[in-house]
């Protein structure tokens, strides 16, 4: 797995969102933050998280559709259940995953991060590809990336607590890092 100098993945499916932009002047990725997502909660497949993160999610599609209406997110990478990697935002670039977050008391953690989904749940268990796939991002990013190099991996929990559950309970935190030889 490798980036480009534009920083895409050369293994993903690219998948453009508008939901991005600089990051601030001189400041680059130092963090890297763990999500997960499912839509509708709970069901895995289908075009719905490429909707969502392009701006395309048709409100009449699901009750849900239409309560996170007019949200405009992204992430850098999304791992399907299947391995099936999607990347929306090119990592030099800042996604809009995190809102309102604080991490070792500095805010605003989009600016100096990466964003990476896991298509999963509170309740199912993440699939065994799914942790390769992430372990090798993270590799990927850090041999890339100087800043990286020793950076921490979080949950978006741990940096939005109280507001943000995610990647949740199910997430083995031990199996990413016997993949990272951590
Ligand atoms: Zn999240």
């Amino acid at each position: 797995m490798d980036i480009d100098t534009t920083g895409w993945l050369d293994i993903a499916t690219r998948v453009p969102s508008p939901n991005q932009d600089k990051r601030p002047p001189g400041v680059m990725p130092e963090i890297i933050v763990v999500h997960a997502i499912s839509l509708p909660p709970g069901e895995f497949g289908g075009p719905w998280i490429d909707r969502l993160f392009t701006n395309t999610l048709p409100a009449e599609g699901h009750p849900f559709f239409a309560e996170i209406q007019g949200l405009t997110v992204s992430a850098h990478v999304l791992i399907r259940r299947d391995g099936e990697t999607v990347q929306y935002v090119p990592f030099l670039q800042r996604a809009w995953h995190a809102g309102v977050s604080s991490f070792r008391g500095r805010e605003r953690c989009n600016d100096f991060s990466i964003g990476i989904e896991l298509e999963g749940s509170d309740v199912h268990p993440f699939t065994g590809v799914q942790y390769e796939r992430l372990a090798q991002l993270i590799t990927a990013l850090k041999k890339t990336y100087p800043g990286l190099a020793n950076a921490p991996v979080v949950g978006h929990a741990d940096i939005a607590p109280g507001r943000k559950t995610d990647p949740g309970p199910c997430f083995e935190w031990s199996r990413l890092q016997v993949l990272l030889g951590a």
